[in-house]
């Protein structure tokens, strides 16, 4: 076969690059996780659709990959600026609980949101909370090799130490310093960020002790002290949506780069945003959860289709008529799919075509358009059906999974009445349970000497 070799849009350098691994056939995939203080919106979601999709693409071409993502449960500040309260402390104030009871919760709600969208768990699953210890080791070292200061709120990293600090984001730290508006206190320049916050007068409930003094540890270090912990000093992918690309992922590159001397993965990826009338959706403001959606009758798998038909470097605008329309589409996918007969194989011109437009930094709308025409094409039925089925493992839309409809106890009882009468060649009294049956909404297939049920559709 002569398909595209992948090919992945790597925002460091930003050009399209061929994706080469580390290890010939591992890939090490760090993503993001969800600051847990709140419900995960639609937009946070689309995120994870994309790290998703870009699993099952690393799969495709038969890589086995190793996917952390963490559990941001402290240290996630209100402001990017290293000011304001933290989001797990405000949200416990906000729902009366303790900051242990909202993370765990919020965990839970996110990890159903993820099964309900059909998005494959990540191998590991790591809380901030659980490794404090691998983040004070990560900024003893930083501040060895001369790379931090105090002050009296915390520990930070000193940006300037760093030549090219902001590489990723194409930051002009210089520019940055000289046109100083952004929150400063004593941060010796706008681009130093926390590795250590002390409790100080505020009390808190997570807290632990340091070599500084009590407090809890900045955003970015949890990220690089557990992506290193879990797949080494240099890895394959690090991903996560695009306002990681000034902040965030900035300062992980920098704190890496102190340390070990060099970028800490090889390719980063970055989601775009999901928007509502051109504004960002947030936790706290504008809310669009995954269960009001179901709450009003939508197929979680309704939303996984309408994220596919964009691009992840495309801003997504959500409406509720692109939602219908993508509800419509996915229905009429399945009821063509899942008619399709058995005991065909799949079509190998489709499959290249297919994945050389996954292998294109993942062109999944017109992967779903390659869809349509394979339906409406001239190829045998059971062919079709193959070919659609290895589609699938990309989309992850189930498209060939027939509703399983729960029959009650009572109709199965009344069928297994039926059969005895038949045995007992009471013809009349097995039509009249037949009658009863039907007019109940249900109809009953007779198959040799059993019978099937089925709701009437
Ligand atoms: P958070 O829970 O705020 O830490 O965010 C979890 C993930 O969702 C991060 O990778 C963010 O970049 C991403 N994200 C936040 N807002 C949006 C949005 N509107 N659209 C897409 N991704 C988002
Ligand atoms: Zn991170």
């Amino acid at each position: 076969m002569s398909q595209q070799k992948l090919q992945l849009f790597n925002t460091l350098g930003r050009t399209l690059e061929p994706f080469n691994t580390i290890e010939s056939s591992k890939v090490g995939l760090y993503a993001c996780g969800p600051t847990v203080y709140d419900y995960a919106h639609a937009g946070n979601l689309r995120t994870y659709l994309f790290v998703d999709v870009l699993r099952r693409a690393l799969e495709l071409n038969g890589y086995d990959v190793n996917h952390v993502m963490n559990i941001t449960d402290v240290g996630h500040l209100v402001s990017d600026a290293d000011t304001g309260e933290d989001k797990m402390e405000k949200g416990a104030r906000k729902q009366n609980k303790s900051a242990w009871e909202i993370a765990k919760y919020f965990e839970d709600a996110f990890l159903d949101d993820l099964n309900s969208l059909n998005i494959a768990k990540p191998s590991i699953i790591c809380r901030a909370t659980e490794h404090i210890q691998e983040q004070i080791e990560f900024v003893r070292e930083l501040e060895q090799k001369g790379f931090t200061y105090q002050t009296s709120d915390g520990v930070y990293f000193d940006s300037a130490k760093l030549p090219d600090y902001g590489k990723l984001a194409k930051l002009d730290r210089e520019g940055l310093e000289a046109g100083i508006r952004v929150e400063m206190a004593e941060k010796k320049s706008p681009t130093d960020f926390a590795l250590w916050k002390f409790s100080g007068d505020t009390p808190r409930q997570m807290e632990w002790e340091s070599p500084w003094g009590v407090g809890f540890p900045g955003w970015h270090i949890e990220c690089s002290a557990m992506a290193e912990k879990y797949l080494g000093e240099v890895f394959d992918i690090h991903v996560g949506g695009e306002d990681h690309i000034p902040v965030h992922h900035t300062n992980e590159i920098a704190q890496c780069q102190a340390k070990n001397g060099h970028v800490q993965a090889n390719y980063w990826l970055h989601g775009f945003f999901l928007q509502v009338n051109k504004e960002k959706i947030s936790k706290s403001g504008t809310s669009l959860r995954l269960d009001a959606l179901i709450k009003k009758g939508y197929d979680p798998l309704a939303y996984r289709y309408l994220v596919l038909t964009s691009h992840y470097r495309s801003h997504l605008s959500f409406t509720w008529e692109s939602l219908d329309a993508a509800q419509t589409a996915l229905k009429r996918l399945k009821t063509k799919v899942s008619a399709l007969p058995e005991g065909g194989k799949v079509d190998q011109t489709f499959i290249e075509r297919f994945i050389s437009l996954i292998n294109n930094d993942l062109a999944m709308p017109q992967a779903i358009a390659l869809m349509w025409e394979l339906l409406g094409s001239a190829l045998n039925d059971g062919d079709k059906k193959a070919t659609a089925r290895y589609f699938d493992r990309m989309f992850g839309l189930e498209l060939d999974k027939v509703e399983e409809v729960e029959i009650p106890r009572e109709i199965l009882e009344l069928v297994e009445l039926r059969l005895q009468m038949k045995k007992q060649k009471e013809y009349k009294q097995a039509d009249e349970i037949r009658q009863k049956v039907t007019e109940l909404g249900y109809s009953i297939n007779d198959v040799g000497d059993s019978s099937t049920v089925s709701k009437q559709g």
